[in-house]
Parts: C-alpha cells; sequence; structure tokens
C-alpha cells in the first residue's frame, strides 16, 4: 500500500513568540514518522495565517524558504480559529491522504500524532485527539471549558468531550465535508455530521509553551452560542415547551381567580400582579433573543460570503535544501 501525505494544518495568529519553538517539533515529528515508513516524504506542515499583526508570517515565509515540508498560506485578515482550519484543511484537501489540525502553541500533545497515524492506517477516517487531563489549565479555564461541553451537548449539539480541533481527518471525509456550505462553523460538532469510520486517542493536554491564549471567556461563549446555534434547534423547541408550560400556568392563575372572584374574596394587590406582568415580559424577551440569533444566522447564511479568503501563499517550489 502507497504510503499516505500527510498534512498538518496549524492555525497561527500572533504567535511570534511560540512559533519559532514549536516550528522544529512539529518538524522532529513529521520526520519521525517519515523514517518510521508511516507516512510519505511529500508531507508537509502548512501554517495557516490567520491574519497576525506581528511578525508571524514573516517567520512562516522564512520557514519555507528554509524546509521543503514548511509551507503556509495567509489569510486576508483575522477571521477566527475555525475559519483558519477550514482554510488550511479546504487547501489541502485535494493534495494529501490525510490531514491533522492542531494549535500552533504546543499545548497539545504532538506525540498523539503516531497514534493517530496507527488509527488511520487501521482503517479509521476520523481520529478524535480527546484530552485526558487539564491539570495543567488553570481552575477558572477548566471550570468554563468544561461547562461548555455539558452546555454544548445539554443544548442538542453533540460534541466529543473534551476533543477540540486536534483531530486527523482523511481526504475522503473532507471531500464529503466540502459540500458542507455554511458560514457558520463549528468544525468538532460538524464532522461527527459526516460520519465514516471514527475512534480517538486519549493525550494530556500541557501549558502553552509561550505567548498568550486567544480564547478569553467571551470568545468561548461566542464558540458555544455559534456552536449550539448552528448544530440544533433544541433551544427553539425549549421556548415552545416553555411557553407551552406558562400558557398552562396562566390558564389555571385564571380559573383560581375568577373561583375567589365568585367567592367574593378577590386578590386586591397590584404587586402580585406587576410581578407576574414583569416575569412574561422578561420570558418573552428571552425568546425574543433566541429565536432572533437563528433569523440574525439565516441571514448570515443567505449572504453566501466566502468562509475564508487566502491572499499570500509561500512558494510552492521552495525545497531547495533539505
Ligand atoms: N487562533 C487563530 N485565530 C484566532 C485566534 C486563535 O488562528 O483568531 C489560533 C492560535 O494561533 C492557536 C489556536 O488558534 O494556534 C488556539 O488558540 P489559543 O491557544 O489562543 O486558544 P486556547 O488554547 O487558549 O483555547
Ligand atoms: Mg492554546
Amino acid at each position: 500500500m502507497k504510503k499516505p501525505t500527510l498534512y498538518i494544518i496549524i492555525p497561527c495568529y500572533n504567535e511570534e513568540k511560540v512559533l519559532p519553538i514549536t516550528c522544529e517539533m512539529f518538524l522532529d515529528k513529521i520526520t519521525e514518522l517519515i523514517q518510521n515508513d508511516k507516512i510519505d516524504d511529500s508531507s508537509k506542515i502548512m501554517f495557516v495565517n490567520d491574519g497576525s499583526k506581528d511578525k508571524t508570517w514573516e517567520i512562516i515565509s522564512d520557514l519555507a524558504k528554509k524546509n521543503k515540508h514548511y509551507i503556509g498560506i495567509s489569510q486576508s485578515r483575522n477571521r477566527g480559529h475555525q475559519n483558519a482550519v477550514l482554510a488550511g484543511l479546504m487547501e489541502a484537501k485535494d493534495e494529501c491522504d490525510i490531514t491533522i489540525s492542531i494549535d500552533c502553541d504546543g499545548q497539545d500533545d504532538i506525540n498523539a500524532m503516531n497514534l493517530m497515524v496507527d488509527e488511520y492506517l487501521n482503517g479509521s477516517e476520523i481520529v478524535y485527539g480527546v484530552r485526558s487531563k487539564r491539570d495543567t489549565d488553570t481552575f477558572f479555564k477548566r471550570f468554563t471549558a468544561e461547562g461548555f461541553y455539558w452546555l454544548m451537548n445539554k443544548m442538542g449539539a453533540e460534541v466529543v468531550f473534551n476533543h477540540a480541533d486536534y483531530r486527523l481527518v482523511s481526504s475522503r471525509v473532507l471531500n464529503e465535508f466540502s459540500n458542507y456550505k455554511e458560514v457558520n462553523i463549528f468544525l468538532r460538532g460538524m464532522f461527527p455530521l459526516v460520519g465514516f469510520k471514527s475512534t480517538s486517542v486519549y493525550y494530556e493536554r500541557h501549558e502553552r509553551i509561550a505567548g498568550e491564549s486567544h480564547y478569553p471567556l467571551n470568545k468561548m461563549l461566542a464558540l458555544a452560542f455559534d456552536g449550539i446555534t448552528s448544530l440544533s434547534i433544541k433551544p427553539i423547541r425549549m421556548i415552545t415547551c416553555l411557553g407551552s408550560c406558562i400558557a398552562i400556568l396562566s390558564f389555571c392563575g385564571v380559573v383560581w381567580s375568577i373561583v375567589m372572584a365568585l367567592l367574593g374574596k378577590t386578590v386586591a394587590g397590584w404587586a402580585s400582579m406587576v410581578c407576574i406582568v414583569a416575569f412574561i415580559g422578561g420570558i418573552q424577551l428571552v425568546c425574543l433573543g433566541v429565536l432572533g440569533e437563528y433569523i440574525g444566522k439565516i441571514y448570515l447564511e443567505v449572504k453566501h460570503r466566502p468562509r475564508y479568503i487566502i491572499s499570500e501563499r509561500t512558494s510552492k517550489d521552495n525545497s531547495i535544501n533539505d
């Protein structure tokens, strides 16, 4: 059997501090896999510059000149992690047999790639990298991240618990995946929808080697919201259920007040009245907000705007030396 060509897809946003360190680790790994006869020598490490404002793109361009395994593409502006990974995957899908997407900060254990490639060679088309523990994350990061997976699953967006975007995907899956045309993308929830044989490998998550996280709480909440609203209509159903419950309760209230009125024991206070009106008003606003969120998504989808724009590529014939 022909050895598969692997493309490692690495999104980078303002990573000038960490990239010079981790690029060596990626190169060592790909060289090791080639030497062990697991993958073909045409395998590449593809950096996707996500509109960085620092020297990230210069670093990537220099790397591409130094070694044939390094290549890079640059997005025309910052579009966020998910779009950067998507751009890399779509760029790579016709050039290779397998892709592995991984962050560039060295947090995800690179050694898990050996297991991933083995699982692919054993017949899996998608291999999810799952964090076995998060001991090195701060309590706050761990709490919010685990809350994120819990909320996602409760809201009907099925995601693999503790799997982020470290995964192996075959080009066969990517070709099917390219038919998913939505603009609101949440990769980790979408790949399970494509199907095919999949499995998980477990690894420990380390601390960031250098630089700072670009996923503060507000970005994480935005990602959770995108994930839920792009994968599930459960919140709309919950609104319907909530509405029905409130309608039943109000009906009971009406019956109760009529009975009280007939018995001559009319309730005097208007406070209770105001409370009920305010409560119903609040619920209505929340419901409108959720509906609005979906309508907003429809609005963004119907425009069919491009999901990424590649403005630059490192030259293909840069393989002067090894
Ligand atoms: N990233 C990106 N675009 C962004 C934000 C982040 O491409 O707008 C990349 C970043 O360079 C890194 C990965 O996405 O390789 C994960 O980001 P980060 O490590 O900051 O997130 P965390 O691991 O803290 O959740
Ligand atoms: Mg990170």
